[in-house]
């Protein structure tokens, strides 16, 4: 299969394989089927590359199925965190590369994907590679003797990844799934595949053997659908929209009950008391919404503040928003990269222009910005009804609904009354009200004066309609285990 060149940070030349990774090979799909991949800064092609078909998802299960029977399930597992351990090693030194395809093929700031996503990958390789010859079961006393539990890997698994922070999504479940003693299949976004065709030759320099880990890109409908369908995968982690969370559902149903973990999307509160250390609190809720643009499944995207500290709130959050220069995440100078698409952008510009249309006071941003690239400016509406669709609804764009509250049970309940409960920041100097609130609210995770910061030892993931299961931290190995109960009667002595 021909491998793509394409220029990076400050014009480093990146190679890419356009084949697709099963069985540690690239290899073309059937019918030599193709997809494209964009640049959304420019909307120029980057690369084609060759998108899974049913066929070739079956071969991916194969080359899994005899790769778990094979030499896999006997290796030892500290063997199992040293290749993770190698994995990271090449992901850090490669670090400019893979970034360089995130931010040519995602659009994520060079710098993001280098500081925040790559490292937080490390991180939770490394935490996983750990955990690999520490997953114990129990001993447990019966009237008869006793019984050991012993907690067992799935065998084949897949893994579905969306495009807004690929590369650092597709670890959460690598190094979790591979810790356990897993072989996994992993779908890339077709919006932006390019960071897992470079992680596929990573993990053939790492010394994984053939078929433990296969990477595969694809479109959702075709290849996922496959995966979510096929009886011979044991289990699918999935991270996107609830709506496909639901497809995959109905059809681990419709085949063989195959295991579900989903992490969906979010309409998170972050709330802002009186007492709250304010300029913290403008850093973070302003951090909260222009994170790779707002398109992060936690994004901070409703803002409750006291309305003793509204209007200056409103102030120094506006004046936040507007210092960003727009550009090519590749470059130093830029602060604001594009959303993933055409599409993208038309989703949230009709978000901004319905709330404008609906009389929403809009506070700044909400202008169209022309020319090449899917670029929307950060935008935030205030005084924001509880009803309307831009407080209601998950936009996935830099797009802030701000409204004021005046009591604690007011703001906790308002909080709640979302569908979604992925994570929730509190701002406010007072404990005794931080730990009452954290407890009232309806969220995966809450931050006390900070928002949505990721650690590999802290599980993540949502409540409510946004999904079950956890990605890192130790109960992320639940999603890829299952535990085997051995029980001993202990027979009388053949002497007696
Ligand atoms: P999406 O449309 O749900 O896609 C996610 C993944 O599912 C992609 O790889 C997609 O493939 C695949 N897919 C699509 N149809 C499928 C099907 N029928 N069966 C199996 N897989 C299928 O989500 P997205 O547009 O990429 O991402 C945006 C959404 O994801 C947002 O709504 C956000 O809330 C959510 N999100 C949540 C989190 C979280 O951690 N909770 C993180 C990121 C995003 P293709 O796109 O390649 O066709
Ligand atoms: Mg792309």
């Amino acid at each position: 299969m021909p491998q793509v060149e394409l220029k990076g940070v400050e014009g480093k030349s990146v190679y890419v394989e356009t084949g697709l990774f099963i069985g540690n090979e690239f290899v073309a799909a059937a019918d030599a089927s193709q997809i494209n991949t964009e640049n959304p800064s420019t909307g120029k092609v980057l690369a084609s590359l060759s998108a899974a078909q049913k066929e070739d998802v079956d071969s991916a299960v194969v080359s899994a199925q005899k790769a778990f029977k094979g030499s896999w399930k006997s290796t030892a597992p500290a063997q199992r965190g040293q290749l993770l351990n190698k994995l990271a090693d090449l992901i850090e030194r490669d670090a400019d590369d893979l970034s360089s395809l995130e931010a040519l093929d995602a659009g994520i700031i060079f710098r993001e994907s280098k500081g925040l996503h790559i490292a937080q990958a490390l991180e939770t390789l490394r935490y996983f590679a750990g955990w690999a010859d520490k997953i114990t079961g129990q001993l447990l006393d019966i009237p008869q003797g006793y019984a050991i539990t012993r907690r067992e890997p799935l065998g084949v698994c897949a893994a579905i990844i969306p495009w807004n922070s690929p590369l650092m999504i597709t670890i959460w479940k690598l190094a979790p799934a591979i810790a356990a003693g897993n072989v996994l299949i992993i779908k890339t976004p077709e919006l932006a595949p390019l960071f897992g065709q470079k992680l596929a030759s990573l993990v053939k320099e790492a010394g994984f053997p053939p078929g433990v880990i296969n990477i595969i890109c694809g479109e959702g409908s075709v290849a996922g659908q496959a995966l979510a369908e096929h009886r011979g995968v044991k289990k699918i982690s999935f991270t996107g929209s609830g709506l496909v969370g639901r497809r995959i559902m109905h059809a681990a149903a419709d085949s063989n009950l195959k295991k579900v973990t989903l992490e969906l999307g979010g309409k998170s509160p972050s709330i802002v008391f009186k007492d709250a250390d304010f300029d913290n609190a403008v850093f973070w809720t302003t951090i909260g919404i222009t994170a790779n643009n707002g398109q992060v499944c936690a994004a901070g995207s409703r803002i409750y503040v006291h309305e003793s500290i509204y209007d200056a709130f409103l102030l120094a959050f506006a004046e936040k928003l507007v210092g960003t220069t727009h550009g090519d995440p590749l470059l130093p100078e830029t602060t604001k990269g594009p959303v993933i698409s055409a599409n993208q952008k038309k989703k949230i510009s009709q978000y901004i222009t319905h709330a404008k249309q609906s009389g929403i006071r809009l506070l700044v941003g909400g202008q169209d910005i022309s020319g090449n690239g899917n670029f929307v400016p950060s935008t935030a509406f205030a005084d924001v009804p509880e009803d309307s669709r831009v407080m209601l609804e998950e936009i996935f764009g830099p797009v802030a609904s701000i409204a004021k509250f005046k009591t604690e049970a007011e703001v906790i309940e308002k909080a709640n009354s979302s569908e979604y409960g992925l994570s929730a920041a509190i701002f406010t100097r007072d404990v005794n009200r931080a730990q009452r609130v954290s407890e009232a609210l309806e969220s995966g995770q809450v931050t006390v004066n900070c928002w949505a910061i990721l650690h590999a030892n802290t599980p993540f993931g949502g409540v409510k309609q946004s999904g079950f299961g956890r990605d890192m931290g130790e109960e992320a190995l639940d999603g890829w285990l299952t535990t085997k109960t051995v029980k001993y009667n202990i027979l009388p002595s053949e002497d007696e």
